[in-house]
C-alpha cells in the first residue's frame, strides 16, 4: 500500500479481527456511512474534558459553571462550522433522526411538506404521522437536473398561500451522489417554501454552508461526522422552533411555572434553542461534535475531498474490472458524489457477499436496503438483467435478481490497504 499522510487520524486503526481462516488481520472499517469512527482528535478532547464533567444550566460549582460554558461554546462553534446567519438557532438533538423529528413537530398547522420518494427514512417518515401536515412524495429523479424540475412542477402546481415545508438529501446514503441543493432551495423559495437539508452524509464529506446553500435549516449526527457521542443537530431558522409547543416538556425547557388559578399550571417555556432542550443536555456529545466541527474546519474540507476523490475513483475502478459487479446509481457514472458506494453481484445474496467480506477478509461494509427502502428497491429493479438471469435460490426472479445490495463507504482516516483490499476480496 502507498503510504499516505493522513489529514485526520480515527480510532480503530488497529483494532485486529479474527478470520473464519485462521489467524487475524487488522479491521477495515468501510462502513463510515453507517457510524464513522472518532476522530483522534475528538477522542482525546472528550478524554481531556471528561474529569471535570459536570451539569449544564443546573449547578453553581466551577465545574458546572465550566460545563455550561463548553456546552454553549460547543453551539457558537457548531454555529461556526454550518454559517449559520445571525438569527439561526442551534438545537442539540439525538441524531438527524431526532432533528427531523423535532422539524416535523414544529411545523405550522397546514403545511405542506415535499420529499423525494428516494430520501432515507429518517427524512421521508416523520411528516405525515403530524396531524394537519399534508406529505407529497416526489417521484425518483434520474439527474439533479430532472429533481430540480420535478420540485418546480410539484410547487408549481399548488397554491402558494401557506406554509410549506421541502425536504431533501444533500448527499444520498445509498449512492452517496450529491444533489443539487442550492438549486432545489431556490425552487423552494421562488414558490413561497422552506426548506430542511439532510446533511447525515453530506456534513462528513463537504462544507455545509446554511447561509451560502441558502437552506433554512440543516440536520446532521455527530456519529456519522467522527464524534460518535450520542448527539446531533438541527439549525436554522427560529421562527417555527420559537412559535411552536417544546419537543419535549420540562426542566430547561420552562422558564418559569407556577400554579395557576384554575388549579392548573402556567407555564411560560424558553424562546432560545433550550426550548427544545428540555432535560439534562449530553455535554460530551455536544462537546464532541464541536471538536470535529473544529478539527475538519482546521484541516480543510479541500485536503479531505482530494484524499476522498483519490479513494472513490480506486473503488469504482477496481469494481469496474469485475462484469458480475453492479454499482446502483440514479444520477449516472459522471455525476460528483461522496464516498458511500452500493453494488450487488451477480449470482450471490448480497448478505452471504457482506458476511463473507466480514468473515474471511476482516472487512465491515453493510447489506440490506439501508433504510431508504423505496430508493433501494427503484435502483435494484432498474439493474435488471434478464429475467431469470439471478443465480442464487433465495433470489428474486426478475430485475437484478438481488433482494438487496452491499454497501461499502469511507472518509477521513481510511487508508489506501482497506480499498485494496476490499476490490482485492470482491
Ligand atoms: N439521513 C441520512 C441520509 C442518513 O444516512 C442517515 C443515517 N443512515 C440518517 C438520515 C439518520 O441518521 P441517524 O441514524 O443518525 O439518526
Amino acid at each position: 500500500a502507498r503510504s499516505v499522510s493522513l489529514p485526520l487520524p480515527v480510532l480503530g486503526a488497529d483494532v485486529r479481527v479474527p478470520l473464519v481462516t485462521g489467524g487475524e488481520v487488522s479491521y477495515a472499517a468501510l462502513d463510515y456511512a453507517a457510524s464513522a469512527p472518532a476522530l483522534r482528535r475528538v477522542w482525546e478532547d472528550v478524554a481531556a474534558y471528561a474529569p471535570y464533567y459536570g451539569s449544564v444550566h443546573r449547578g453553581a460549582g466551577y465545574l458546572s459553571q465550566l460545563s455550561t460554558d463548553l456546552f454553549e461554546t460547543s453551539r457558537a462553534d457548531v454555529a461556526a462550522f454550518l454559517g449559520c446567519r445571525a438569527d439561526d438557532q442551534v438545537v442539540f438533538t439525538r441524531s438527524t433522526t431526532d432533528s427531523l423529528n423535532l422539524l416535523a413537530a414544529v411545523l405550522p398547522t397546514g403545511t405542506r411538506v415535499y420529499v423525494f420518494e428516494t430520501e432515507h427514512h429518517a427524512a421521508l417518515l416523520p411528516w405525515e404521522r403530524q396531524e394537519g401536515v399534508s406529505v407529497t412524495y416526489l417521484s425518483a429523479p434520474r439527474s439533479p437536473a430532472a429533481a430540480v424540475r420535478t420540485l418546480e412542477a410539484a410547487l408549481a402546481g399548488q397554491a402558494a398561500d401557506g406554509p410549506a415545508l421541502v425536504c431533501v438529501t444533500g448527499a444520498s446514503n445509498v449512492t452517496g451522489e450529491l444533489w443539487p441543493v442550492r438549486e432545489l432551495a431556490a425552487t423552494a423559495h421562488a414558490h413561497g417554501a422552506r426548506i430542511v437539508l439532510d446533511a447525515a452524509q453530506l456534513a462528513p464529506h463537504h462544507p455545509v454552508d446554511i447561509a451560502e446553500l441558502e437552506v433554512d435549516w440543516v440536520a446532521f449526527s455527530g456519529h456519522k461526522l467522527y464524534a460518535p457521542f450520542g448527539s446531533g443537530v438541527l439549525a436554522g431558522r427560529a421562527d417555527w422552533l420559537r412559535a411552536a409547543e417544546p419537543y419535549l416538556a420540562g426542566g430547561g425547557a420552562s422558564r418559569t411555572v407556577v400554579r395557576a388559578a384554575d388549579g392548573g399550571v402556567d407555564v411560560a417555556w424558553h424562546t432560545t434553542a433550550a426550548r427544545h432542550e428540555a432535560g439534562s443536555p449530553n455535554v460530551i456529545g455536544v462537546y464532541a461534535i464541536a471538536s470535529a466541527c473544529r478539527a475538519l474546519t482546521e484541516a480543510g474540507f479541500d485536503a479531505l475531498v482530494e484524499r476522498e476523490q483519490e479513494l472513490i475513483a480506486a473503488v469504482r475502478a477496481g469494481l469496474a474490472d469485475i462484469p458480475q459487479v453492479r454499482v446502483l446509481s440514479l444520477f449516472g457514472d459522471d455525476a460528483p458524489r461522496v464516498g458511500v458506494l452500493s453494488f450487488v453481484v451477480d449470482g450471490w445474496n448480497s448478505s452471504h457477499f457482506a458476511a463473507a467480506l466480514s468473515a474471511e477478509y476482516g472487512i465491515g461494509v453493510r447489506d440490506g436496503l439501508f433504510c431508504a427502502h423505496p430508493l433501494v428497491r427503484t435502483l435494484l429493479d432498474s439493474e435488471a438483467s434478464e429475467p431469470g438471469e439471478c443465480g442464487a435460490p433465495d433470489q428474486a426472479p426478475g430485475g437484478s435478481g438481488s433482494l438487496n445490495a452491499i454497501r461499502v463507504s469511507f472518509g477521513a482516516g481510511t487508508p489506501d490497504e482497506h480499498v485494496e483490499r476490499f476490490v482485492r476480496a470482491v
